[in-house]
């Protein structure tokens, strides 16, 4: 479980986040919308700790995420950015083991974790373990993006609009994968989007921002019904 407890975040004279309570139940995917600049990628980001917040109490499982070291932090927490953020000159192999690797996994592990991964992400290992990131489909990157969040079977997962600069046909295949992957491993997550459709289609709850607060904050099913 998550809990953000009167959460503030200013930059300079911008309040960027202004005194937010959510709480985030385990196996939920909390999906973050609001228009570009209400505050939901510092929300996110306050959560593993990448920005320290200015106010208030972020616990995870009941635990201050300002106690846990940064090694625990980044262990528990796979993260997702678009873009990807892999590494150029690794190949698609090792930006997936990256964890595994700093973990010091013994080799025959990392291998098996890393074909697995592929197999779930749904790429080829014979085809794509080898390749590096310029020779992929910006769909492809993607999948290894989240592959590589997932390798050391983190916790929660935290996702920064992940497919926001994907071509319509590919957004909506990453996001039905999104889907079948979180039935399978069932994740805590919090996923980040401008996109209310995006929101509705994964989430099992919306969390409305706006201008630093939470408005709404329900089921996809009642936000439709209540709009
Ligand atoms: P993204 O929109 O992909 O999350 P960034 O994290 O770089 O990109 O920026 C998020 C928001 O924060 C944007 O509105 C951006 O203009 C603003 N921002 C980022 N860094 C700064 C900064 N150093 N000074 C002022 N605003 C910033
Ligand atoms: P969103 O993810 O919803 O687009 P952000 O959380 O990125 O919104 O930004 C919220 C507010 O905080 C915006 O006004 C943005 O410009 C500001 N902001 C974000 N990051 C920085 C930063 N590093 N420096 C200054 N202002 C920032």
């Amino acid at each position: 479980m998550i809990e953000l407890k009167n959460v503030t975040r200013r930059f300079g004279n911008t309040v960027a986040v202004d005194n937010l309570n959510l709480t985030i139940e385990t196996g939920e995917v909390c999906v973050l919308v609001g228009s570009s600049g209400c505050g939901k990628s510092t929300t996110l980001r306050m959560i593993n700790r990448l920005l320290p917040h200015s106010a208030g109490e972020i616990l995870v499982d009941g635990e201050d995420v300002n106690a846990m070291n940064a090694e625990q932090l980044r262990l528990n927490m796979g993260y997702v950015i678009q873009g990807t953020g892999l590494f150029p000159h690794w190949t698609v192999a090792r930006n997936i083991a990256m964890v595994p690797h700093l973990l010091k996994w013994p080799k025959e592990r990392i291998d098996a974790r890393v074909e697995e991964l592929m197999t779930l992400l749904d790429l080829d290992p014979a085809t794509h373990a080898s390749k590096y990131p310029q020779q992929l489909s910006g769909g492809q990157a993607q999948r290894v993006g989240v592959a590589r969040a997932l390798a050391a079977d983190p916790n929660i997962l935290l996702m920064d609009e992940p497919f926001g600069a994907l071509d319509a046909i590919t957004r909506d295949n990453l996001q039905m994968e999104m889907l079948r992957i979180q039935r399978q491993v069932r994740k805590t997550t919090v996923f980040v989007t401008h996109d209310i459709d995006e929101a509705l289609k994964l989430a099992t709850r919306i969390a409305v921002m706006d201008q630093g607060r939470i408005i709404q904050h329900d089921t996809p099913e009642n936000i439709l019904r209540h709009p």
